[in-house]
């Protein structure tokens, strides 16, 4: 069997969850299958010099000035996929795949399964666990093939970074299928990041929707002095605006790996999870036994956050 995991990257960088794609793929695999990685996109450059786990490498770009939106992509891909014939298809959860999975699953009439965590192969079939209401529940599914499948970063290791083999790469010319395209993608708005570096912060103490209103997180930011560590927040936190876009933690935010990474009032959503799931100490306190954040804290608390705040904060004060 072919198994096509699909890759994405910006900005001279190659996302890290392509790289987990092609181990996704392998796992997926059985000996004897190859695994194709697929691109489209501005730059080539670390496509090539870093996606050489594949066995080949498809790429196609519409010039460097060009950006390419995911139904362009998704053109692309099921223009690849009618070349090569595979009987999987991973796509990774993340922005562009969001978008691309939905639309290859109609062209093609394929089975979708969206949030996976675990693959294996069953004969002619895939066995294959997926979470369900925001993690909170693992779904066995078997799967027919060809498939495809959306894979949650961060579910598997990523593979060597090293460069693709010349004579294993495919390059195409993008500009026709983008110049069709209904959807162009005319610029990315990068947020500030000069003023916060949270991928480089030692701790960091994250607050979700449970800190209720944005004069609690005076509270939980006393904490945050208190242990030197960095305050920031779940997408709903930054939606309201009690916090800047900057100190957002997740898939559409900041991935973050510090030492300490206390989750105040966060559910762990596989988009949170996304952006802190390496850090090394995860320590969460929630009211919900339930919430999926448990599932990846390495100590946790089923209490109220303020209660716990003010207590913590009493007694790390200096001289106690
Ligand atoms: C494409 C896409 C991208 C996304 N990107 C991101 C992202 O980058 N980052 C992100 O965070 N989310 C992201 N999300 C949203 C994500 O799906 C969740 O909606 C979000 O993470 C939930 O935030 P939360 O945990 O703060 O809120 P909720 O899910 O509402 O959880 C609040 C938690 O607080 C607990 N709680 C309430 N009161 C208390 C209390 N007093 N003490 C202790 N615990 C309490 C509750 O039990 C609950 O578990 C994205 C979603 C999509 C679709």
């Amino acid at each position: 069997m072919r198994i096509i995991a699909c890759t994405e990257g910006s900005f001279g960088k190659i996302e890290p969850f392509s790289l987990e794609m092609i181990t996704a793929a392998r796992t997926a695999g059985a000996a004897g299958d190859e695994v194709v990685a697929f691109f489209a996109g501005q730059e080539l450059e670390p496509a090539v010099a870093n996606l050489g786990a594949a066995d080949r490498l498809v790429a196609a770009s519409a010039g460097s000035s060009q950006l390419i939106a995911a139904e362009s992509y998704a053109r692309l891909l099921a223009d690849t996929i009618a070349a090569e014939e595979p009987g999987l298809v991973l796509v990774p959860y993340a922005a562009n795949g969001l978008d691309v999975a939905g639309d290859l699953a109609a062209r093609t009439g394929w089975p979708l399964v969206s949030y996976v965590n675990e693959i294996s192969r069953d004969g002619d079939r895939l066995a294959v666990v997926a979470q369900v209401y925001g993690g909170k529940i693992l779904a066995e599914c078997s799967v027919p093939l060809p498939a495809i499948l959306m894979v949650n970063p961060g579910a598997f290791a990523e593979a060597e970074r090293r460069a693709v083999d010349p004579s294993k790469l495919q390059h195409f010319d993008a500009t026709a299928v983008v110049a069709e395209g209904k959807v162009r993608l005319v610029g990315v708005d990068v947020p500030n990041y000069d003023s916060v570096d949270l991928t480089t912060a030692e701790r960091i103490v994250c607050v979700g929707r449970g800190i209720g209103d944005e004069a609690s997180i005076d509270i939980a930011r006393g904490l945050a002095d208190i242990l030197g560590a960095e305050i920031a927040g779940s997408r709903p936190v930054v939606d309201s605006g009690w916090l800047p876009k900057v100190r957002q933690v997740g898939k559409s935010g900041q991935k973050v790996k510090p030492k300490l990474y206390l989750a105040l009032g966060v559910s762990g959503a596989p988009e949170h999870l996304e952006g802190m799931s390496k850090s090394d100490l995860i320590i969460a306190v929630n009211t919900d036994p339930k919430a999926p954040i448990f599932n990846v804290a390495h100590f946790g608390a089923t209490c109220d956050l303020f209660d716990l705040v003010a207590n913590l904060s009493e007694r790390l004060q200096p001289g106690r």
